[in-house]
């Protein structure tokens, strides 16, 4: 079994703003990279709509290295398992869900499970990121024995699972006693976490600006109440990530006000922590996949003949602001084109979110839906951490992307991009320092083994596994 080597992580502070200094100044963003200027919400947005994209990847490159040093880049063995595809909401830009009375509705049995991650065991898998629709036919209890069940089988892996809207529907479902959303949630989640859940997974971030989220989110929780799930999983104790889909509708002010909130509640909770208190482990955020969904059927901003010079300013730019309140009813279009992102955007919001959450360690690489080389370029724009070897996927998947990656080839990325690649557990402590002969990539004789491949989605034979429960949902 390999040894856990602890890394020192930086004691964030929040750093003292400069409002006044000009974002694209040279001085000003070799404080940034130094860590000792923090970045308006102003700036950042000055950065979106100004900043040369080789400027922004310096920076933000500059600002991961000292905090994660020039040499180790890392990753996680786990494995996404989408307990069910059963969902009381239609979230416009999901391909996944379904109602429980369609034909190719799921919901796992717990010994399914078992034997997907007996799988991931195997192949030195330390952690299960498990997330599903939101399923009223499945009780309290059916949560408690699988998490017990999972527990007792496999005692070393760690539970990420139940991202903040399931938990928010979890009250719905089981009406916890309580005087407010947060003693509701915490009484749930107590009882989650004591029968085996670890930490939370920041599913459902999406865009937290209201007019977006009414837009795209239908029946899916507000921003509050999602800050207020991760506050209370903070409070006991766990550690969570956040995200962020972008490349929709949404303006660029509304992405900098998502991480503003973010950083936001990442300084209350580093302020009543460390000890006994959880925190943001992690930002991961990647575009809109479009595929199989009906967001994807919105046409893109500009495409049309002559269309930049009617509409020369993308609708959501229009309504966005940086309080996350913009008025819908400022551009007729709102809602009815999308800013599709690609390699350039991503790279841009991704290095601008190194810059802007200062106060949390890791930025994840989506390779995922980037695809792996540009998820390689993204280790130069300010993520530290590669993500999952990659044995399942069924919700982004759903919508189109088919990237999937074993272990030699997530090594060789991170190695050709100038690291060494490093296997780590869930709160980033480094479980294997492949710097040797040994190394997963450095075995390999013959690559035309390892190509990338599509992603292994749920077929329906799997889905003949599903529990009564929810074939009888109605
Ligand atoms: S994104 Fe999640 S919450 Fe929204 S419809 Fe899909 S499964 Fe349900």
């Amino acid at each position: 079994m390999a040894m856990t080597t602890p890394r020192t992580q930086p004691a964030f502070g929040a750093p003292p703003a400069a409002p006044e200094a000009d974002a694209l100044d040279r001085g000003f963003l070799r404080d940034l990279a130094f860590g000792s200027v923090r970045l308006t919400p102003e700036q950042a947005l000055d950065l979106f709509k100004h900043a040369p994209l080789h400027t922004l990847g310096r920076v933000a490159d500059a600002r991961c290295r000292r905090i994660h040093g020039d040499q180790i880049r890392t990753y996680i063995i786990d494995r996404n398992i989408n307990y069910t595809n059963v969902c009381t909401a239609k979230c416009t830009f999901c391909a996944f869900r379904r109602d429980g009375t369609e034909h190719d509705a799921y919901t796992l049995e717990p010994s399914a499970i078992h034997d997907k991650i007996a799988e991931l065991v195997a192949i030195g898998g330390t952690q299960i990121l498990m997330q599903g629709g939101m399923n009223p036919e499945l009780p309290l209890d059916w949560y408690l024995d699988l998490l017990a069940g999972i527990k007792e089988r496999f005692p070393g892996v760690h539970v990420h699972a139940f991202s903040p809207p399931e938990f928010i529907e979890f009250v719905d479902f089981f009406a916890p006693p309580g005087d407010d959303p947060a003693s509701k949630i915490r009484w749930v989640m107590t009882r989650l976490r004591a029968a085996g859940l670890d930490s939370l997974p920041g599913g459902g971030g999406e865009i937290f600006s209201e007019p977006v989220r009414r837009k795209i989110g239908l029946g899916k929780c507000d921003a509050d109440a999602w800050l207020t799930c991760m506050q209370v999983a903070h409070e006991l104790g766990m550690f969570t990530s956040a995200t962020m889909m972008f490349g929709h509708i949404e303006g660029f002010a509304d992405r900098v006000h998502h991480m503003a909130l973010v950083r936001e509640r990442q300084d209350l909770a580093l302020q009543r922590g460390p000890e006994g208190y959880g925190h943001y482990k992690a930002f991961i955020s990647w575009p809109f996949q479009r595929e199989n969904t009906p967001l994807g059927r919105v046409p893109d901003w500009g495409v049309r003949e002559g269309e930049l010079e009617s509409m020369p300013e993308f609708p959501g730019d229009v309504v966005a602001n940086l309080t996350g309140d913009g008025d819908p009813k400022a551009h007729k279009e709102f809602g009815r084109r999308v800013r599709r992102s690609g390699a350039t955007d991503y790279l841009r919001t991704q290095a601008i979110s190194r810059l802007m959450l200062d106060n949390i360690y890791s930025i994840g690489a989506s390779w995922v839906t980037m695809g792996p080389h540009v998820g390689q370029v993204a280790l130069s724009y300010g993520a530290n951490d590669m993500g999952s070897v990659m044995m399942e996927e069924n919700v982004v998947s759903s919508a189109g992307t088919t990237y999937c990656l074993n272990e030699p080839v997530l090594c060789r990325l991170i190695r050709d991009a100038g690291f060494v690649p490093a296997q780590r557990d869930n709160v980033y402590d480094l479980l294997r320092l492949h710097d040797g002969p040994a190394s997963p990539d450095l075995q390999v004789t013959d690559w035309s083994e390892h190509r990338v491949q599509r992603l292994h989605v749920q077929t329906e034979a799997e889905a003949e596994t599903q529990v009564e429960l929810t074939t009888s949902a109605s």
